[in-house]
Parts: structure tokens; sequence; C-alpha cells
């Protein structure tokens, strides 16, 4: 399979250099040339499938030529598989869904070592990396800046990587402390846990800078780990299905809401649409950085000044993987797709109305502030003593509110455990939720971070020293 530039100006190129690519050099993000595309007979023929078989379906045709099916068998069933004591996802069903109300379910994303939905694409992709590099005999170096989810899924993903050195930045003091303590408990020497004296955006432009001049790593080149990596939607498209197929799909439609910042995991439900799975509805969650909503409710693209919330996973200005839906809507012409993204950010950024309208036939959108996520979750607990992280809650909501048919049933994605975020929990009155069991001895580990100050040449010589 190919992969082609939404701005289309970048060489086409094959799964295993997009693994590796992050941005593409003219700017714009990978997607497949083509979708595969599955019929209502062979989908249905999966009911029944574990989480690993289902996901071998649905990922062989993307990497289908740089992987054999059996290694990438064996990769899967050792990313999703549920036998043996070294397993990753701690639930047999990998991505559990449990009933709230009549037609209304949430799937459990958060069985996984970190305790968001992020291991579904981290875990995997550590190990086709790792499989990638061997192959090539090459090291990377990954970097990234993380606001406490992303990067521990990435250092729990890429830990037993041989070929990886792996640099995560955070804001120092500035993440919670489970979060923190999942990062920097991690032991390893390929595990670099960078604590920067300055805030998230901060630690993201110093790696954004860092992507753009690479001449400190002596000829290592970086890896992303964001979600503009391919391959972390690719692996998200599977529990759309897995969950659609326990609910009757394809013979019966189902709805998803999804809480969303930068629109990666919705964006993998939007394929699996395209993919032949019936999906009648998808719901954007946001908190007040809602750039997302605005857009698709009042076609209101601008810019805002970001505010910090109880839901930190999703306090973002704007959705880098939005660009992949708005190729899809211009038609995939990556002219058009380049011209809008030059335009956006700007006072009166907005899109063509036909495209919007086209947007809107598939997605809704909701927002809730701080409140109002206390809120939500404090009902949930009351009436069945389910207990909602805020992000999940948000999503909650924007279902309950959005949803456009009671028959449909409609999946609400749980992205994470709440005692990620402990703080709404107790706001909302409940007591703060327990670590689950392999977590229980966190706060007794030993931890290892580097504090450095707002300063790209003092981190770059940290990480090139390490390197050396
Ligand atoms: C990352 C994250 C999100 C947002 O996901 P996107 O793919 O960026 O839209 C939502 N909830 C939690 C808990 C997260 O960690």
């Amino acid at each position: 399979m190919k992969y082609i530039s939404t701005r289309g100006q970048a060489p086409a190129l094959n799964f295993e250099d997009v693994l590796l690519a992050g941005l593409a050099s003219d700017g714009g993000l990978y997607v497949p040339e083509t979708l595969p595309q599955f019929s209502k007979e062979e989908i249905a023929s999966w009911a029944g499938l574990s989480y690993a078989d289902l996901a071998k379906k649905i990922i062989a045709p993307f990497v289908a030529d740089t992987i054999p099916q059996a290694d990438l068998d064996a990769i899967i069933d050792e990313t999703y598989g549920v036998s043996g004591g070294d397993r990753v996802f701690a639930h047999d069903a990998v991505a559990p869904l449990k009933q709230l109300e009549p037609n209304l379910w949430l799937l459990e994303l958060f069985q996984g070592p970190t305790l968001a939905f992020k291991d579904f694409a981290l875990q995997l992709l550590g190990r086709l990396l790792d499989y990638v590099l061997d192959k090539r005999q090459e090291r990377v170096v990954i970097m990234g800046a993380t606001s406490g989810d992303t990067g521990s899924a990435a250092i729990e993903g890429c830990k037993r990587c041989h070929n990886v050195d792996i640099f995560i930045l955070h804001p120092h003091n500035r993440v919670s402390d489970v979060q923190r303590k999942q990062m920097t408990t991690i032991i390893g020497d390929n595990i670099h846990n960078l604590a920067v004296e300055g805030n998230f955006d901060d630690c993201q432009q110093m790696v954004k800078q860092s992507f753009a001049d690479q001449g400190f790593l002596n000829g290592r080149r970086l890896v992303a780990v964001n979600s503009i990596n391919w391959a972390r939607i690719m692996a998200q498209i599977v529990y759309y299905f897995h969950a659609a197929i326990s609910l009757g799909g394809p013979h019966r439609e189902v709805s998803f809401s999804v809480p969303t910042g930068n629109f990666g995991d919705i964006f993998a439900g939007y394929l699996a649409r395209q993919m032949g799975l019936p999906v009648k509805q998808l719901v954007v969650a946001t908190n007040v950085n809602d750039i997302l909503h605005r857009c698709i409710s009042a076609n209101d693209y601008s810019k805002q000044e970001l505010v910090h919330t109880l839901s930190p996973s999703m306090d973002i200005m704007v959705s880098s993987n939005f660009e992949r839906l708005l190729f899809d809507l211009y038609d995939r012409d990556g002219d058009a797709t380049a011209a809008l993204m030059a335009q956006l950010g700007s006072d009166d950024a907005a899109l063509e109305p036909a495209r919007l309208a086209k947007a809107r036939e598939l997605f809704d959108s909701y927002r809730l502030d701080d409140e109002g996520c206390v809120q939500v979750i404090a009902g949930m607990f009351e009436r069945t003593e389910e207990l909602l992280d805020p992000h999940t809650a948000i999503g909650v909501k924007a279902a309950q509110v959005c949803r456009r048919d009671a028959s449909t049933p409609m999946v609400a994605l749980a992205t994470a455990h709440p005692v990620k975020f402990p703080e709404p929990v107790v706001k909302a009155g409940c007591e703060s939720p327990q670590l689950p069991h392999h977590l229980q001895d966190l706060f007794e580990r030993e931890e290892r971070f580097a504090v450095l100050p707002k300063d790209l040449a003092k981190v770059q010589a940290y990480i090139a020293e390490r390197l050396s």
C-alpha cells in the first residue's frame, strides 16, 4: 500500500517509510492512497473473533508490502493476545464493553499498562518499529513532548525496543503525580525523561524545532510517536470494528462518541466507516478548548487561547489530525488542503459550506466545561456507581445530548481510567479511585528524570551526550 501526503507535494511512501517518517516533507500528513474495503459478508464472518485475530484482518492490508503475514500475526499476538504471563492488556476482552443505560455503552480502552487508550496504538507501534529497525539494522531516536498520557504510553510501548533511544519532555511540576510516576519509574538505559522548566507548549516547541533541524543527533534520525504517525491511527481502527461487531454489526448500525483532542482517535472511527463498517454517527466531544465543536456546529475554525482544564489530554488549540479529514472533504485535493491550512488560524477561518455539510452528515459535536464535567461524574456515579474519568465524562454527556436515534446503539469511548485524573473525581464528591493491581506499588517505585532549563541548546546537548 502507498501513502500520500495531504498536501500533495511529498513523495508517496510505503508503510515502512511512513512508520519512520513523521510529517511529510511538504508539511502534510500521510494517509493511505486507497483504503481497504470490507464487504458486509466479510465483516459478518468476523463475529466471535478475539481482539487479536480481528486486528490481524484489519491491519494486514495496510502493512502487507512491508511485513509478511506470519510476522505481523506474531507481533499482533504479542500486543493484543491475552494468554501467558506477560500479556499487555489486563482484561480478557482487551476492550470490554459495559452497558450504562438502554442502548448506551462504555468502551473501556484503559486496560493497558498506562491506563489510557494510547496503549492500543503505542504498544503496537513500539513492536512494529523494532521489527522494521532490526531488518534495516538501524537505530533511531524517539523524541516527544507530553502533557501526560502520550509520554507514559510511548515509554511503555518502546521500552523493550533495542533499536530506539527515547527522550520524553514533560513540563516540570505540571503533570499529575500518577502521570509523572508512570513515566519516570520505567528504568532503562534507553529511556530518558526530561522535566523542562516551562509549560507543555515550550516542550512541544523544542520537539518541533529538533525535528526541523536534526544536526545535533550526529546522523541518527528522529521518529515521531504523536498521532501524526500513521501507525497510531491504523491501530485504533480495530476497536471500532470490535465494538460494532459485538453490538450486532454489520447487520446493525452503531454510533460512537469520542472525547477528542488532536482528532486522532475519532479519525480512526471515520476510517472504519470508510472501510465498510456501518457507522451511523460520530460525536466529537470537546472541553472548552472547542475549535472542533465551533467548526462543526458553527463553521468557525479560528484559533483561540489555550485554557487549562480538568481534562488536560484534550487541551489543544488546533487538532492536527483534522487535516486528514479535510483532505477527504476537499476531494483529496492536496493544493486545496494546503491553501486551507494556510488560511487556518486567521480570525475568519472557515470551511466551504458544502464541504462542512458533507461532514455534518456523519459528525455531530458537543462542548462541556469543567463544571459540567464534574456534574456528569457525580450524576453517573450516583445512578450506576460507575466512575468516569473527566475525558470519558465529556464523551458520555456528548453521546446523551447528540444522539440522533435512540434505537441505534451508542458507544462512548472511555479513554482513561479515573485514577489518572483524581481531581475532578474528588470534586464530584466521590472517593479518590484506587490504582489497579499492577500499579499498586507505583508510589514506592524509584524515579529517574533530569530537570533541564527551557533552553533548546541545553536540551539538545543533553540528548547528544546520552547518545554518544
Ligand atoms: C489523548 C487523549 C485524548 C484525545 O485523543 P485524540 O486522539 O488526541 O483526539 C482523550 N482522552 C484521553 C484520556 C487521552 O489521553
